[in-house]
């Protein structure tokens, strides 16, 4: 049984395939299911809550 890291993912330090819409760790350069890129973090900030 292998652990993924992937099932501890936070919604923070994570980035978003403009192309696809992949979730890709903070840390890729370009997505990993299209290649695209255009990254951009998902940060989104709740205000109020
Ligand atoms: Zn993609």
């Amino acid at each position: 049984m292998a652990r993924f890291p992937e099932a501890e993912e936070r919604l923070l330090n994570k980035k978003v395939c403009m192309k696809c819409s992949a979730t890709n760790p903070v840390r890729a350069k370009r997505c990993r299911k299209c290649g695209y890129t255009g990254l951009r973090q998902k940060s989104r900030i709740s205000r109020g809550g």
